[in-house]
C-alpha cells in the first residue's frame, strides 16, 4: 500500500515540478500564439483556459491531498505521511553515506493533564506541543503526530547518524516541551519520553519497522520514567515479543484462576499480635513458577486486564476474611494495593461497596493502599474522589513507600491518609546505621503530630524490628517476620506465631 503511494507521489511530484517550472511557463505564449494561429480564436481560447485550468485542479487536488497527510488538529504530518517520506528517504540515501533517525515523543501522564485542562485545554497543549517540536527539528526534518498524545520526527538526511545525533535531538524536544505552558488556569508543566530508532538498527530496512522501534523504544523510555530517552536495541525488540506473549497469556490466566492473592502479615510492635495482611498479586505461572507483581504488571495493563486484577484481588481477599473469621483467627483487616489507572476507575467505590456487602463484611475490615508517587502526582479529581469515598465508607487509607519521591503534607490530608508504610529503604540497617534513625525517628515524629499510625516495611532482620519497636513505629511487615504467602499457609503460620507471642489464637471468637 505505501509503496504505491509513494510512487503515486512521486510521479505526481515530477509532474507538478516540470510544469510550473518557470522555464515550460515561459512557452506558454507561444503555445497560444501557436493555437491562435493554426486554429484561430477558438483554439486560442481554449488554450488559454486549459492550461490554467489544469494548474488549477493540480492545486486543488495537492490541497486536499495535502489535507490527507495532515493531522487536523496539529498540522503536522500524519502516520501515513511520515512513512512515505521515511520510506523516500531509504530509497533516496541508498549508496550517498546518508541516513536517517525516527523519534517517538510521548507526553507523560496526559491523561491526567486531560483531567485536569479538561478537552479544550488538552488540545491547547497538544497544538502548543506540536509547534514546540516544530521549533526544536530543521527545516529538512518532519514532525507529525501518530495518535492522540504521540508524536514522531522523521530527520533529513544525515552523514552520521549516531547515537549522540538520537540524544541530542531527543534532549533538544524534551527541553522545547517542558518549557511551562501559561494557559488561562495558569501554568502547567508538561514532559515527555522521547525513544529513537537509527534507520540500520531497526529489526528490517523498511519505513514501518524504522518507526515501530522507535515507538518500541519510546515505551521502554515510559517504562524507565517520565521524561526518560531510549534507543531501540535488538534486545528491546526481543523483551517486546516476551512481554507480548505474557500479555496474550495472561488473559488465559485469569480464566484458569492462576492469578492469586498471596497474604504477608502484619504485627503490632507493642503485642506482637497480628494487626492485618497485606494482599500482594502472584501468577502461578504453569511453567515458570510463581511470579511476583514486577514480572506481570506491564503484561496486565497492556492486555487491558487490571480492572479484572482488581476484582480478583478484592474477591479473595474478602473470601480470606470470611474464612479466617469463620476458622476463629483474629485478623483485623486486610490491605489491597491500587495502581493509579484503578483510582482513575470511576465505579471503583460502588464496587468496593458491593462487594463488603456481598461478604458481608464492615468496612474497617478493608484498607486502600495507594502508593506514595500516586498520590504526590496525582492532580486528578477522580483520583482523589474515589479515595475519599472509600474513607467516607469507612475504609482505611495507608500511604504506601513513604518517603521516596515527593511527600506532602498537603496530600496526607487532602487523601484522608489514616496510616503511613514507611518504605524499606529507610528501614534497612536501622539498627546500626544512625542516619536512617534519625529519618525513622523524624518520619515517627511528624506521624504522630498528625495524628496517623504508622508501619515500617521490608523489616528483614531481629535488629531492625527490635530498633522500630524502640523508636515507637506502630506495626511492621517484612521477610523478618514472614514473607508472603498463599491463603493455605496462613492459618498455620498465624498458630505458630501466637504459640511464639504466648497467646493461643482465639478460636471461635470473630473480631469485633
Ligand atoms: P508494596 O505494596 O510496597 O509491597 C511490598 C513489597 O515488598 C512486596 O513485593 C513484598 O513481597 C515485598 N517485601 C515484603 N517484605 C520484604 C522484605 O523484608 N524485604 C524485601 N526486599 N521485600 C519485601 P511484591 O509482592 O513483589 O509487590 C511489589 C509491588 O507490586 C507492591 O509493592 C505493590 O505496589 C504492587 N502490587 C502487588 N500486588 C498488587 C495488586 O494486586 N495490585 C496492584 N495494583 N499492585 C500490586
Ligand atoms: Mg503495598
Ligand atoms: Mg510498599
Amino acid at each position: 500500500m505505501a509503496r504505491t503511494a509513494i510512487r503515486i507521489h512521486r510521479i505526481r511530484r515530477r509532474l507538478n515540478h516540470a510544469f510550473l517550472r518557470p522555464q515550460t511557463l515561459a512557452f506558454l505564449p507561444a503555445l497560444m500564439l501557436g493555437g491562435f494561429w493554426f486554429g484561430g480564436e477558438g483554439l486560442l481560447m481554449i488554450t488559454a483556459v486549459t492550461f490554467p485550468g489544469v494548474l488549477l485542479l493540480g492545486g486543488l487536488l495537492e490541497g486536499d491531498r495535502n489535507k490527507e497527510r495532515m493531522d487536523g488538529l496539529t498540522g503536522l504530518a500524519n502516520r501515513e505521511h511520515l512513512l512515505e517520506t521515511l520510506a523516500g528517504h531509504l530509497h533516496h540515501f541508498e549508496g550517498r553515506g546518508q541516513s536517517t533517525i525516527a523519534l517517538v515523543v510521548q507526553l507523560d501522564e496526559f491523561a491526567e493533564v486531560a483531567e485536569t485542562l479538561g478537552t479544550i485545554g488538552a488540545e491547547d497543549v497538544l497544538r502548543l506541543s506540536a509547534d514546540r517540536i516544530l521549533g526544536a527539528i530543521r527545516p529538512g526534518d518532519l514532525a507529525g503526530r501518530m495518535v492522540e498524545h504521540r508524536y514522531a520526527v522523521v530527520l533529513g538526511p544525515i552523514r552520521q547518524a549516531n547515537m549522540e545525533v538520537g540524544l541530542r535531538v531527543s534532549e533538544r524536544i524534551q527541553a522545547a516541551i517542558a518549557e511551562p505552558i501559561s494557559l488561562e488556569g495558569g501554568a502547567v508543566y508538561v514532559t515527555a519520553s522521547v525513544g529513537f530508532c537509527l534507520a540500520r538498527r531497526a529489526p528490517r530496512h523498511t519505513a514501518e519497522s524504522i518507526l515501530e522501534a522507535a515507538e518500541i523504544a519510546m515505551d521502554e523510555a515510559r517504562r524507565a520514567g517520565p521524561g526518560s530517552i531510549r534507543s531501540y536495541s535488538a534486545e528491546m525488540g526481543d523483551a517486546v515479543e516476551a512481554r507480548q506473549s505474557l500479555s496474550e497469556e495472561i488473559v488465559v490466566a485469569f480464566e484458569n484462576g492462576q492469578i492469586r492473592a498471596w497474604f504477608q502479615p502484619q504485627i503490632s510492635t507493642d503485642t506482637g499480635l497480628v494487626t492485618g495482611f497485606e494482599a500482594l498479586a502472584r501468577w502461578d505461572h504453569p511453567t515458570r513458577g510463581v511470579l511476583p507483581p514486577c514480572d506481570f504488571m506491564a503484561a496486565v495493563e497492556a492486555s487491558g486486564t487490571l480492572e479484572r486484577l482488581g476484582e480478583v484481588m478484592l474477591f479473595q481477599s474478602l473470601s480470606a476474611l470470611r474464612l479466617w473469621d469463620k476458622s476463629g483467627y483474629r485478623v483485623p483487616r486486610i490491605g489491597l494495593n491500587f495502581s493509579a489507572a484503578e483510582l482513575r476507575n470511576p465505579r471503583l467505590a460502588d464496587r468496593i461497596r458491593w462487594e463488603l456487602d456481598r461478604f458481608d463484611l464492615t468496612p474497617d475490615r478493608l484498607t486502600i493502599e495507594v502508593r506514595q508517587t500516586v498520590v504526590a502526582g496525582s492532580s486528578s479529581d477522580i483520583v482523589s474522589a474515589n479515595i475519599t469515598a472509600l474513607a467516607g465508607l469507612g475504609c482505611d487509607v495507608d500511604l504506601d513507600d513513604f518517603g521516596i519521591g515527593n511527600a506532602s503534607i498537603a496530600n496526607i490530608r487532602r487523601f484522608a491518609v489514616n496510616r503511613i508504610k514507611i518504605d524499606q529503604s529507610f528501614v534497612t540497617r536501622v539498627d546500626t546505621d544512625r542516619t536512617q534513625q534519625k529519618m525513622v525517628a523524624a518520619i515517627l515524629a511528624m506521624a504522630e503530630q498528625l495524628d496517623l499510625a504508622t508501619l515500617a516495611e521490608g523489616i528483614e532482620t531481629h535488629g531492625e524490628h527490635a530498633m522500630l519497636a524502640q523508636l515507637g513505629c506502630g506495626s511492621v511487615q517484612g521477610f523478618g517476620i514472614a514473607a508472603p504467602m498463599p491463603f493455605e499457609d496462613t492459618m498455620a503460620w498465624m498458630d505458630k506465631h501466637m504459640s511464639r507471642v504466648g497467646q493461643a489464637p482465639e478460636i471461635g471468637r470473630p473480631p469485633g
